[in-house]
């Protein structure tokens, strides 16, 4: 096998000073970048250490005992994540997703949640607070997680076959044990909507052409009839480690013709705006979306780039934010943090970076001028 080539930058190391602004609000009410797009949505990644080593993520050739992961100390504090958090809210996020790494191997992480479920935006409302997990730790976890306050959970399954999935994680990990994940979480309502349908758990399956394509339809088939919402994403380019080609990538338009022959599908609309996924909803006999056999979602950020009304920013594990998946830089936060600077200060640093935010890699490799010659953060460390 011909030998992988690991990046001798490591891109964590590359910091930016963050842009100030003078006046970190302004007077509409909404931060927009560079592009008109408004500040939405915040992905925190709590670890950059996972108990799964997916090709696509962390190839185990790379992500081995010598890979040089954060020493403690370099992490954002509870305390320092959620000081953050309210200022995020300050400027316009309503959403918070915590991601990793695996955001369950964080130790006490239901605490951070707890701060985090308290914080509530101007007008008064609580946030829509999530996680983003591989279900490996769920069982053990999703009491402690909704007492603490999370609103709902999405969980990251492969495939259906054991085999397959144990290709795809790379760590011998079975099916079931995610599947038990799912019930733990289904168990103690995480995600279920007040109809009882559990519309708010999500299971997302990374489609890589030629390893796990086989296992659109089983999934399809398991998952309808749950009210849950399965989501199929194309394989990324994130990185710089996992030897992304374009032909292991599945187009969502043909993982739309393979679950068409599962049962009718009715295409929905968006629920909010810089949604990821194009929803689809399995139809019941009237014809109509029937919730209680729920959705799917497609999020194509290979062949449909939806830079256009991307809403997101990324906080690292140890506090830097990215403005983009596919960032090669971050703004340092956290040394801000620990330099004493006031919340106007932090204010007006990432309302400044966020004003300046031009970035739409998808859009441009689309386009055929993605910028190629930078190391990219992987998505271990920025959070998916
Ligand atoms: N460990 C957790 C998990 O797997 O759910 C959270 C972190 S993981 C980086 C977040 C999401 O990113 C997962 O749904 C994962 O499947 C997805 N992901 C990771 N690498 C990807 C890639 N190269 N292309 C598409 N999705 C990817
Ligand atoms: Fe771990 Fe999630 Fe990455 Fe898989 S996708 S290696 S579970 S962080
Ligand atoms: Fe957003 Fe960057 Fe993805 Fe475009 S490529 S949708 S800007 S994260």
């Amino acid at each position: 096998m011909a030998e992988r080539v690991i990046p001798l930058v490591d891109q964590r190391l590359d910091a930016r000073q963050p842009f100030f602004s003078q006046q970190p609000m302004p007077p509409s009410g909404l931060l927009s970048d560079a592009r008109g797009r408004t500040l939405h949505d915040l992905r925190i990644s709590v670890t950059d250490r996972c108990n799964f080593r997916c090709s696509y993520c962390m190839p185990k050739e790379i992500f081995n005992s010598h890979h040089p992961y954060l020493p403690h100390g370099d992490l954002l504090t509870f305390e320092e994540i959620t000081r953050l958090a309210r200022l995020f809210v300050h400027l316009g996020v309503r959403k918070i997703r915590l991601t990793g790494g695996e955001p369950l191997l964080r130790k006490n992480l239901e605490i951070l949640v707890e701060q985090l479920a308290q914080i509530r935006s101007p007008d008064g409302g609580p946030l829509d607070l999530t996680l983003t997990t591989n279900g490996s730790l769920l069982q053990r976890k999703a009491r402690a997680l909704k007492d603490a306050g999370l609103k709902r959970v999405t969980i990251s399954l492969d495939g259906l076959d054991d085999a397959v999935f144990k290709r795809m994680n790379d760590v011998d990990f079975p099916v079931t044990d995610v599947l038990d994940g799912i019930e733990a979480a289904l168990a103690v309502g995480l995600g279920v909507d007040d109809h009882g349908h559990p519309s708010g758990l999500k299971v997302n399956m990374v489609v890589k052409r030629g390893t796990n394509d086989n296992q659109i339809a089983p999934m399809a088939r398991h998952f309808r009839g749950s009210g849950m919402a399965l989501r199929f994403i194309e394989y990324m380019d994130v990185g710089n480690t996992n030897g992304w080609r374009m032909a292991e990538v599945m187009p969502s338009a043909q993982v739309l013709d393979t679950l068409r022959q599962v049962g009718p599908l009715i295409q929905l609309s968006a629920q909010q705006p810089g949604e990821t996924a194009q929803r689809w909803g399995w139809a019941g006999a009237d014809g109509q979306h029937d919730p209680a056999l729920g959705e799917i979602g497609l999020i194509s950020s290979v062949t449909e780039a939806f830079c256009g009304d991307c809403n997101r920013a990324r906080l690292s594990t140890e506090g830097k934010l990215y403005l983009c998946l596919f960032a090669h830089q971050g703004y340092d936060l956290r040394a801000m943090l620990r330099d004493g600077s006031s919340d106007e200060r932090l204010l007006s640093a990432v309302a400044g970076t966020w004003t300046q935010r031009d970035d739409r890699y998808s859009e441009m490799r689309a386009q055929g001028v993605a910028p190629s010659e930078f190391p990219r953060v992987e998505m271990s460390y920025i959070g998916g």
